[in-house]
């Protein structure tokens, strides 16, 4: 019966979704539930919470009643699963009357296996749902149900009668968000109090975390896009006007920038969606409505402009790049205006205590001094060991000297400022600023005034954080935000106290050079123009043909037969039928031409790039010898193409070179050389130290 069960998952994983593993978790999750057991996933967003009901719901016997927040994202799952040739619809207030019967009348003759509703239409089909055999319940973004959590939907907590009325179908609730308090609460409130929780780990090591000053943000968002010109990625505001302000400035400069706010018709942001997840409108500039459940793999980075006011929220949000697993840029650009904002904001609600513990994890993620990647998963209850490497402290790890004279001038301009002044002003003070305020209060006359003008002003902001981090000054938040000093604040002033501050290094746009620039091969782009045709016929988003990962590994393999591209992650039974033909012959048109007209040097180094494959692997595809190979790597060099042979020849081997070259009479023959390094050297090598040491 065991064996059974397991072959059939992943009998249904390839042939409905042409998966051929399972994500972690997924599989676990979908055993629990199709053991009649009720659920709850916690998966970051990307990590595949969809399937965990979507496979059981083959799997068991009756439809399955899924529960979905937002109207567009039920649409596009709904669309993705037809694609998959799977029975499915949704009911919602977005439907006409005629429409909705339909669908009234065809889960009452059992048509389909699954069916989407909004948590407001769900009384609708109360008088249905006890007359049908329903397989199974799902919550999806099951967060929703918790005051606790980050985005509260009243209707949800009527979601608690479900097992009341129906003790005996199993639910599954999903959600990205991992607090124990929240996650609690949705067992409650679900009156599921015996579900099994299945946690995923929450890392998502591809992501870069770039944590930077708010200074300037502007400039920086331009200096980043000139690196990042063709990819795709989401800009976060907090305000709809600063959504359109930016979208503007960055259209002035010629990107294709688009603001999305709540503010736009309900046609407005659909097309604006369609356009992003057609790769037509590259960069979205966007509240934080935007992206929730878009289901785009190839979203290359991501911005806060603004600090998000937790880190589910912002973790969620970063969660929408890099759903593909390649290599994906976020930045959260840190002001302490926002901290002073968001916490306003808090202020004086119900759950104010707990939003503004939020707000200070937050903060502890912005400020870190170490890993980020440790303390954002700290925050998730997971503890690494090793530093990330892949974030803008590991990257370019801060430098430690003595600040006590920095801080002695600092703690001195607040008490002189009589512990009145915000963090703005105190630094104006500090750096001599020659403005209205200054000059208003009389502050351009106080003792400190200009002491740390040789420190830029975002050092100086920085170094000021720190000594708060480090207890030597408080802020009173609810006062304005003014600063004071502490006890140990006096020990530096009085006592010579030492302090230690510590530089974070301002060139890192320089220091993230960009990893060796994926170059987009001719094929993928053919391969995603039939897909926009083939989505535009069916009037439905691109992903609903294939998605990016799928295009992409269908660029890999390079299928030129049916059951060549079965084999392609992505491509189930329905997708085979429908699509095999068309793409089948724009990859076969394509290597025809290519084995025809392409220079000899090119060919290897398109599979080198390409396909990934290695020299030797190369050199036995073509049947050429791997000396040949690494002559057209050093070709394409010499055509100006960039080549990392760093991996090939260590600069201690070609200096070994140059100095066996000086030694010989005739250094253009190889043989020498050859003979020289006891015929421990390749050729190839040897050629290749010769051509880079020249
Ligand atoms: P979540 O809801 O957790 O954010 P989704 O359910 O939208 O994530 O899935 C994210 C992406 O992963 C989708 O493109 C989905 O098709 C893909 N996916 C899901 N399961 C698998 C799997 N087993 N193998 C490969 N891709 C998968
Ligand atoms: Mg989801």
């Amino acid at each position: 019966m065991e064996t059974n069960t397991q072959l059939s998952i992943f009998d249904l994983l390839k042939t409905h979704f042409g998966y051929d593993k399972f994500l972690p978790n997924q599989e676990e999750i979908i055993k629990n539930v199709l053991n009649q057991k009720d659920t709850i996933a916690i998966m970051p967003t990307g990590g595949g919470k969809s399937l965990c009901f979507q496979l059981p719901a083959l799997a068991l016997e009756g439809t399955a009643i899924v529960i979905s927040p937002l109207i567009a994202l039920m649409k596009d799952q709904v669309d993705a699963l037809k694609a998959n040739g799977i029975a499915a619809t949704f009911f919602n207030s977005s439907q006409a009357s005629e429409e909705q019967q339909q669908v009234l009348k065809d889960l009452q003759n059992g048509n389909l296996k699954l069916l989407y509703v909004a948590p407001e239409s769900l009384p609708q089909l109360n008088f249905i749902l006890n007359s049908i055999k329903i397989s199974l319940f799902a919550v999806d973004e099951a967060h929703c149900i918790s005051s606790w959590g980050h985005d509260f939907r009243p209707a949800y907590t009527q979601l608690k009668s479900l097992k009341e009325q129906f003790p005996n179908v199993p639910l599954i609730a999903l959600t990205a968000t991992a607090d124990r308090a929240t996650r609690v609460d949705i067992a409650i409130q679900l009156s599921v109090p015996e579900a099994k929780t299945f946690i995923a780990s929450f890392d998502r090591p591809n992501l870069y975390l770039d944590v930077r000053p708010g200074q300037n943000r502007n400039k920086q968002i331009l200096d980043f896009l000139k690196n990042h010109s063709k990819e795709c990625g989401i800009i976060y505001c907090l305000s709809r006007k600063s959504t359109e302000k930016l979208a503007a400035t960055l259209s002035s400069k010629g990107y294709k920038a688009e603001a999305y706010h709540a503010g736009l018709t309900s046609e407005e942001r659909t097309q604006i969606q369609e356009n992003f997840i057609n790769d037509t409108s590259p960069i979205i500039v966007a509240t934080i409505a935007f992206g929730m459940g878009i289901d785009k793999s190839n979203v290359r980075w991501v911005i806060h402009y603004n600090m998000p006011k937790n880190i589910d929220g912002y973790y969620q949000e970063i969660g929408r790049s890099g759903r593909d697993g390649l290599a994906a840029h976020t930045i959260l650009f840190y002001s302490f205006a926002d901290v002073i904002m968001l916490r306003k904001f808090a202020e004086g609600t119900e759950t104010e205590t707990y939003q503004l513990a939020k707000l200070e994890r937050m903060q502890q993620f912005a400020e870190a001094l170490s890993c980020r990647r440790k303390v954002l998963l700290g925050y998730f209850g997971e503890h690494i060991t090793e530093d990330c490497g892949n974030c803008d402290i590991c990257k370019t790890p801060p430098k430690y000297f003595d600040g006590t004279l920095i801080a002695q001038k600092v703690c001195s301009a607040v008490s002189r400022l009589q512990e009145q002044e915000a963090l703005g002003m105190v630094l104006d003070v500090l750096r001599g600023a020659q403005n209205a305020q200054v000059f208003d209060k009389g502050y351009q006359r106080i003792k400190t005034f200009g002491a740390a003008k040789d420190i830029a002003w975002r050092d100086l902001q920085q170094y000021v954080i720190q000594l708060l981090n480090q207890g030597v000054l408080q802020i009173h938040f609810h006062e304005n935000g003014r600063l004071l000093l502490t006890p140990l604040a006096k020990k530096v002033l009085f006592e010579g106290k030492k302090v230690q501050l510590a530089n974070l290094l301002q060139e890192k746009e320089q220091i993230v050079v960009e990893k060796v620039k994926r170059k987009r091969a001719e094929l993928f782009d053919k391969l995603r123009e039939l897909r926009l045709k083939l989505a535009q016929e069916l009037n439905k988003p691109a992903f609903v043909v294939f998605s990016d990962a799928t295009l992409e590994d269908m660029e890999f393999k390079k299928p030129r037969t049916r059951e060549e591209f079965a084999e392609v992650s992505g491509v189930g039974q329905a997708k085979l039928e429908k699509y095999a033909d068309d793409f089948l012959k724009v990859i076969n048109r394509h290597l025809d031409g290519l084995e025809n007209n392409i220079p000899t040097h090119e060919r290897s180094y398109k599979m080198f790039i390409e396909n990934n494959l290695s020299p030797s692997e190369i050199a036995d595809k073509r049947g050429l010898s791997e000396d040949s190979i690494y002559g057209h790597f050093i070709k394409m060099h010499q055509l100006g193409v960039p080549f990392d042979f760093s991996k090939f020849i260590s600069s201690e081997e070609i200096h070994q070179i140059k100095d066996v070259q000086k030694t010989l009479e005739n250094p253009e023959a190889l043989k020498p050389y050859f003979e020289y390094f006891e015929e421990k050297m390749a050729y190839w090598k040897i050629k290749l130290g010769l051509y880079l040491g020249s």
